[in-house]
């Protein structure tokens, strides 16, 4: 795995791996799940040799499981976009002989991770599903048993057609399959810990799975990999608030490394119109930049130009990002900058969705 982390594969004692309906790459990052305490009460990674004598009902699947373990498992608040490629590369390598994919992650930037995997693995055919747990594992209500369980029968699962169920990027937690680039993380403390406001679950979890095929992906031709994906750093978040002042926005804006601006306004999009702040932006567009508008709100879309506060957003080039999440905004903006294209060609880009992250209102 280049710069990323280096890993050791391990193979699963599972109950029938002769005659295994499905073969799974199950990939160890770290997060909670696999969490326990240190001499002082901390949560830290462990090793996951140690995760699967705390579960040995992984062994019960008649499933052929290859893991793929980071040898220094993270706290998914340390995830780099250079890990992002990592994953896909190992997700690359595995492709062709396993049927599908689960990633063990922190619950923290999962949203970041399925998003920007969502953009990697472009025409993906097969299921790449992220899981994680609010207890570890080694604690006794822990949730990390069944949400791993659970992702592991999703990443197997087929449709009617014989083709895999869920071929996307999702993430599974607490009985709810994800689109992964329209998830968010809106619980630090409850078992719930994600939600896709704005667009319908893929799956739901009880006795039964549920699959709600009318909201799935079709599969793609398959994942086409380049080296060239990289992920261009050189951008920023900016959350407007009441009372937000020049002096502390004119360093950002005008930092000449900046190349992308997701800027997160109030409601539908709109902004406070004082004539310092729309000279600001658009002498940050007129530079270059480019400036990606989502909402605060967790639900809804931006629509430019319904209020006057958000009118002269799109005469000064301002990019209506929709129902974008500000996790899939910014990964899709250094994804997009990463391409190196022209100005017109990533804006272009950022417009159209890639991989089901956004609906637009006006599409041509
Ligand atoms: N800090 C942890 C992480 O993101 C939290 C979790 O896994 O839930 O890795």
């Amino acid at each position: 795995m280049s710069e990323a982390n280096n890993y050791k594969i391990i193979t699963l004692d599972t109950a029938a791996p002769d005659t295994a309906e499905a073969k799974i790459l199950l990939i160890y990052t770290g997060g909670t799940l696999g969490m326990g305490h240190d001499e002082n009460g901390t949560l830290v990674p462990i090793d996951f040799s140690d995760l699967l004598s705390q579960a040995p009902v992984l062994g019960k699947f008649s499933l052929e499981v290859t893991i793929v373990a980071f040898n220094n498992p993270i706290d998914s608040s340390d995830i780099l976009p250079v890990q992002w490629n990592g994953l896909a590369e190992i997700i690359n390598k595995f492709y062709d002989d396993h049927d599908g994919f689960v990633i063990i992650h922190g619950t923290d930037t999962m949203a970041f991770t399925a998003s920007a995997l969502s953009f990697i693995l472009e025409g993906l055919s097969k299921p790449v599903i992220l899981t994680g747990a609010q207890l570890p594992i080694t604690s006794i209500r822990t949730d990390a048993l069944e949400n791993l369980v659970t992702a592991l029968e999703i990443a197997s699962a087929k449709n009617e057609k014989g083709d895999a169920a869920v071929p996307e990027v999702c993430i599974y937690f607490n009985n709810k399959l994800l689109r992964g680039n329209r998830s968010q993380k809106v619980q630090s403390d409850k078992f719930h810990a994600f939600n896709s406001a704005n667009y319908p679950a893929l799956a739901d979890s009880g006795i039964e799975i549920e699959y709600h095929y009318a909201y799935i992906h079709k599969p793609g031709s398959g994942i086409r990999l380049t080296n060239e994906v990289r992920f261009d750093n050189n951008v920023t978040i900016v959350k407007l608030f009441p009372g937000i002042c020049k002096e502390s926005l004119e360093p950002v804006l005008r930092n000449l490394c900046i190349k992308g601006v997701v800027l997160e306004t109030y409601g539908s999009g709109n902004v406070m119109s004082e004539k310092w702040f729309i000279d600001l932006l658009k002498e940050t567009i007129d530079r270059g930049v480019i400036v990606l508008n989502v909402s605060q709100c967790m639900g809804g879309r931006v629509t430019q130009g319904r209020y006057k506060t958000s009118e002269m957003l799109d005469k000064i080039g301002v990019i209506n990002g929709f129902d974008l999440t500000t996790e899939a905004a910014i990964t899709k903006l250094m994804f997009t900058l990463g391409k190196n294209l022209s100005y017109e060609s990533t804006i272009e880009c950022l417009i159209l969705p890639v991989s089901g992250e956004m609906t637009r209102t006006n599409l041509q």
